[in-house]
């Protein structure tokens, strides 16, 4: 096994979250930042058009909201550096790092570590490092959403490797 090298970062340093209760991936259909009915997000732009396989860094499990609560206001994210990516959902299952684990062990994570180790993950778990693996053998949802809004087309969003150029930067692992 690769030992530790000491610039890998740890769980808590890129963010990791742990499957979503329901056993779906990462995505804004299943955000509870998500505005489902308008297509958009509560931290992000009012006017960006975000689809429902759209994904960023700041996700949190939970249910979405219809529409924008009355009275509510942010200084709004900047999707070039949340790491919005359309995406059909992330998990370590989906990422370049990830190894499966031998029978009867959880997986690993190559590019996490805990204790000079690789991290143990969860198939369904996600965090700021997500990589897309070049082969992607997981399953695509039977229904792809094409709706547009204001002009902005889902394939305005950005298409990236990394889910947070935050994280990242912030950890030191690249
Ligand atoms: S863009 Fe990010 S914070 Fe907003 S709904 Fe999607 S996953 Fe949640
Ligand atoms: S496998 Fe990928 S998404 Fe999962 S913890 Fe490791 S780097 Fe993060």
């Amino acid at each position: 096994m690769a030992k530790h090298l000491d610039i890998y970062p740890t769980l808590p340093d890129v963010l990791y979250v742990r499957s979503n209760l329901d056993g779906s991936r990462k995505r804004c259909s299943n955000c509870c930042l998500y505005l489902k009915n308008d297509y958009r997000c509560l931290v992000h732009a009012k006017d960006l058009f975000i689809g429902h396989l759209a994904v960023c860094g700041y996700h949190i499990y939970g249910a979405p909201l219809a529409h924008r609560p009355k009275g509510f206001s942010c200084d709004p994210l900047d999707p070039k550096l949340s790491g919005l990516i359309d995406t059909i959902g992330t998990s370590c299952d989906r990422c370049a790092w990830y190894q499966p684990g031998e029978p009867g062990s959880s997986p690993l994570c190559l590019g996490v570590y805990t204790k000079g180790e690789p991290a143990h993950v969860e198939a369904l778990g996600c965090c700021a490092r997500w990589l897309k693996k070049l082969v992607d053998t997981a399953p695509w949802p039977k229904h792809r959403l094409t709706a547009t809004c204001a002009g902005q087309p889902r394939a305005s969003l950005p298409r990236q490797d990394s889910l947070s150029a935050r994280s990242w930067a912030t950890c030191g692992a690249r």
